[in-house]
């Protein structure tokens, strides 16, 4: 071996699809990313995305494990958690108290709700005011269309379902922003101080309604239309869950349509793989292992409460298949199970952008184009709220990915210092499982307008896919 293929043998760098590139894998991945927008678009919301996953599981042949009595080898069930939260299982050959595989994404995304007194009037305009929900720039929330999802739930027991804005002959809505001819003073003032959440009052109507004697003409309007088509008063925005997301759908992007822009590809890009390398492993024959997929809710706000990943939702979930598989769902036995048990937490990274080198560490960052992102670590301040995942777990995924032609990189959330942020990750390490980060390296992360490469959301797939099979 001369010096040259030496060095190349025992040096590491990782490749960029560009020098991988063949007709048939960008086929492929293409192929593939119709499939994801199409998830996009129809799921813009945690109720939108567990209620697609539901339907497309369902259309696979999984039955609610609840339905079961006993499980067998080949058997493929789900368990759904408040239409917001929703695990799947394929239950393998081997005794589940080995262990299992497990792909944890999170469908819950950045976006304004409506707080639960929401709606009023002011100079003949009505007004929706909102609340934000997870780390958003405020500047890009104004002078946007934007669309309304979510759910009210009426005293009789009905739930109402809201979707308006999507459609091409639907409203939108909209929060309005100074003219830059009056925004001297604005101009001046800090980016976080610039703009004011407290202000961001969605505009939903300026035509009156009634005679002299009511005084708020415009919300009487507004309220009567909601009566007629929703059969709703006010007092039920008190019960209801409304979130206001960018109107726009899923796009290509380029000349050559090699990446997609769109609202909620964190997580979904994740997600969506994680569901679809599931749902076709499981047409593939009975596995060695165990393998699960679970897709929560509130991983934007620190994953807490009953639908999020710090919620009992998984622990129920693989207790029933304990129980109805292996005849046993004990304390011991549960957490014997979860010591064994291995999971790629399947969350979004943040992709190399030249306009802002300043932030990052280049050899220890991702880029667009060289695959899915391995993070071992994530956190802040030295790691902390990070669960730093074990060597010889983060050599075994890098086994299974180098085995199935797997593009992979890995890279942090930044440089030292730069700032951080955090995943469901350390939170089913707590539970004993090995865990690490695994995702789609994005660019603009939490804008209304997120950007991946289509051959790293492809490869994503690849890496879950090859994950769950493992043994
Ligand atoms: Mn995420
Ligand atoms: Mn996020």
């Amino acid at each position: 071996m001369d010096d040259k293929n030496l060095y190349e043998a025992l040096s590491y760098a990782p490749k960029h699809v560009n020098d991988i590139m063949t007709e048939a894998l960008k086929e492929a991945a293409f192929a593939y990313c119709e499939g994801y927008k199409h998830f996009l678009d129809v799921g813009k919301t945690e109720r939108e995305a567990a209620a697609q996953a539901l339907a497309q599981a369902q259309a696979a042949g999984f039955v609610c494990v609840s339905d079961k009595d006993t499980l067998s080898a080949g058997d493929k069930v789900y368990a759904l958690n408040r239409g917001k939260a929703i695990a799947f299982a394929v239950i393998g050959r081997d005794s589940i108290l080995n262990g299992i595989n497990l792909v944890g994404a999170h469908i819950d995304s950045p976006r304004l709700d409506l707080k639960q007194r929401p709606l009023f009037e002011e100079e003949s305009m009505a007004w929706l005011k909102t609340h934000y929900y997870g780390g958003i720039k405020k500047y890009h929330w104004t002078a946007t269309p934007l669309a309304m999802h979510g759910v009210i739930c009426r005293t009789d027991g009905k739930t109402v379902h809201i979707c308006v804005g999507e459609d091409e002959s639907d409203p939108v809505f909209t929060i309005t922003d100074l003219l830059p001819h009056l925004s001297q003073e604005q101009m001046q003032k800090q980016l976080s101080a610039a703009f004011n959440a407290e202000n961001f009052h969605i505009l939903c109507g300026s035509l009156p309604m009634g005679g002299e004697d009511i005084k708020e003409k415009v919300k009487f309007g507004v309220l009567s239309l909601l009566k007629d088509k929703y059969q709703i008063t006010e007092e039920d925005f008190t019960s209801a869950e409304i979130e206001l997301v960018p109107a726009a759908k899923a796009r290509d992007v380029g000349f050559d349509r090699s990446m997609i822009g769109a609202y909620g590809q964190d997580d979904r890009v994740c997600a969506y793989a994680a569901l679809k390398a599931f749902i076709d492993a499981s047409g593939e024959g009975v596995p060695d292992r165990t393998y699960i997929c679970v897709l929560v809710d509130k991983e934007e706000i620190g994953s807490m409460g009953n639908t999020g990943m710090r919620s009992r939702f998984f622990e129920l979930f693989l207790s029933e298949l304990a129980a109805k598989s292996a005849g046993a769902c004990d304390f011991l036995t549960l957490n014997q199970i979860l010591s064994k048990s291995k999971c790629l937490s399947a969350d979004v990274g943040a992709a190399f952008d030249p306009h802002f080198p300043e932030v990052s560490d280049k050899k220890n960052f991702a880029f667009c184009g060289c695959g899915i992102l391995v993070t071992k670590y994530t956190g802040s301040r030295g790691k902390a709220d990070s669960s730093d995942a074990n060597a010889e777990f983060v050599a075994e995924v890098r086994a299974i990915f180098n085995k199935n032609d797997v593009l992979w990189q890995t890279g942090e959330l930044g440089k030292v210092d730069a700032g951080g942020g955090g995943t469901i990750a350390q939170y089913v390490a707590n539970l004993g499982v090995d865990v690490i980060d695994c995702g789609t390296p994005l660019l603009s992360m939490h804008s209304p307008f997120e950007i991946a490469n289509k051959f790293d959301a492809y490869m994503t797939y690849k890496a879950y896919h090859a994950f769950y099979l493992s043994k």
